[in-house]
C-alpha cells in the first residue's frame, strides 16, 4: 500500500469512528440545535477553560472569523512571516478584515516577546497603521512542526495585555504541542483571547475545526460565521468524529512524534542530505545537496510508492500521522537505508 507522508490532513477517519459518526443525534446547528456540535463545543471550551467555543467548517474560516473579531480595517496584525494566516489562507486577512501584516523574521515560524515589542506601531503616530492583534502558531506548520516554550508566550501575553492588543492562537496543531510537551490545555487557554483548533488533521476527523475564546469576544463569533458562509445545519454527524477523536486520538500522538524521530535520524545519515531540522513533533523538514539530488530522491521514493511534499526553497516535508502504521514505518525507515547504500 501507499506510504502518504504529504500532510496528516490525508488521514480517514477509521471504521470506529465512522460508527460513532453515524450514530450521532443532529438539529440544526444555525438555531444551536445540534446537541452532538454543542456538546463538542462544550467539551473543548471545558478543556481549554475557556467561556466558549463554536464549531468551524476548516481552520481558515476560524481563523479569518477570529481575525475579523479582533480588528478592524485599516489596523495591523503581527506573525511570523512562515504564518499560515498570511501565507495559506488566500489573502483572507485583507480580503475579510481590510488588515495588514507586519511579519516578523522569527525562528521556526515563532516569534519572540522582544521581536514583537518592536513591531509595534506607537498608537499615537497615525501615519502608521495601528496595531491590534498578535497571532502565533502552535505548533507551527511552515516552521516543522516547532513548539513554543510557554515561558515565552506568557512574556507575550504580558506584552499583549500592556499594549492592549489582542492574541490569537493558530492551534491547528496544538494537539501535537499539547502531547509533545505534556502541557494541560487550560494552560494555553489562560494565556489566549481565541484559540482555533484543527479536528481534521493529526486527529483525523474528517472535517472541522473549533475556535474557542472567552465570551465578551466570542458573542461575535456566530455572525462572522454566517457572514463567511460558515452556518451549517445538521452536522453533528461530523462534529461526533472531533467527539470521538477527543476521546481516541489524542494521546496516541506520541506515536506519530516518535517515527518522526526516527525518520529525521535516518535521513541525516544520508550523504546527500544536508541539513534536517529539528524535530519536536510529527514534521520533518531538510534539504538536500542541490536541485538534481532532490528530484532524483523524490523519484527514489515515488518509484517506491512513497509521497512527501515539497516546500520549495529546496525543503522537503515529511509529515507522520496515525494513517502511517508501524509496518509502513519499518518499510520506509528500510528504504531509507537502501538509497544510503546505493
Ligand atoms: C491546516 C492549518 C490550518 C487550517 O487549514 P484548513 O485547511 O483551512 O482547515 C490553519 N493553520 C495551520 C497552521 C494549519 O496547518
Amino acid at each position: 500500500m501507499k506510504i502518504d507522508l504529504r500532510s496528516d490532513t490525508l488521514t480517514k477517519p477509521t471504521a470506529e469512528m465512522l460508527k460513532f459518526m453515524m450514530q450521532a443525534e443532529v438539529g440544526d446547528d444555525v438555531y444551536k440545535e445540534d446537541p452532538t456540535v454543542n456538546e463538542l463545543e462544550r467539551r473543548i471550551a471545558e478543556m481549554f477553560g475557556m467561556d466558549s467555543a463554536l464549531y468551524f467548517p476548516t481552520g481558515s474560516m476560524a481563523n479569518q472569523a477570529a481575525i475579523k473579531m479582533h480588528t478592524q480595517p485599516g489596523e495591523q496584525l503581527i506573525a511570523d512571516k512562515y504564518a499560515h494566516v498570511y501565507n495559506y489562507e488566500g489573502g483572507g486577512v485583507s480580503f475579510n478584515s481590510g488588515v495588514s501584516c507586519k511579519l516578523i523574521d522569527g525562528h521556526r515560524g515563532m516569534i519572540t516577546a522582544a521581536q514583537i515589542q518592536e513591531a509595534i506601531n506607537p498608537p499615537d503616530f497615525y501615519h502608521s497603521p495601528l496595531t491590534s492583534l498578535v497571532c502565533l502558531e502552535n505548533t507551527t506548520n511552515k516552521g516543522g512542526g516547532a513548539c513554543y516554550d510557554i515561558n515565552e508566550i506568557r512574556e507575550i501575553n504580558a506584552l499583549c495585555a500592556e499594549h492592549d492588543l489582542g492574541l490569537h492562537l493558530d492551534g491547528a496543531r496544538i494537539w501535537n504541542a499539547i502531547v509533545a510537551k505534556g502541557t494541560d490545555p487550560k494552560v494555553y487557554g489562560n494565556l489566549f483571547d481565541t484559540i482555533s483548533v484543527c479536528l481534521s488533521k493529526g486527529l483525523g476527523a474528517p472535517m472541522g475545526s473549533v475556535l474557542v475564546g472567552n465570551s465578551s469576544l466570542m458573542q461575535k463569533a456566530m455572525r462572522v460565521r454566517k457572514v463567511l458562509g460558515g452556518g451549517m445545519r445538521q452536522v453533528g454527524f461530523m462534529a461526533a468524529a472531533g467527539l470521538y477523536a477527543l476521546d481516541h486520538h489524542i494521546n496516541r500522538m506520541s506515536e506519530d512524534h516518535d517515527k518522526a524521530k526516527e525518520l529525521a535520524l535516518q535521513l541525516s545519515k544520508l550523504n546527500v542530505v544536508t541539513n534536517v531540522e529539528p524535530v519536536d513533533t510529527n514534521i520533518v523538514i531538510f534539504t538536500l545537496e542541490d536541485r538534481e539530488s532532490e528530484q532524483s530522491f523524490v523519484s527514489y521514493l515515488s518509484a517506491n510508492e512513497i509521497a512527501i511534499s515539497n516546500m520549495g526553497q529546496g525543503k522537503l516535508r515529511i509529515v507522520t500521522h496515525y494513517d502511517y502504521a508501524q509496518e509502513q514505518h519499518e518499510r520506509f525507515l528500510a528504504i531509507l537505508k537502501a538509497f544510503a547504500s546505493s
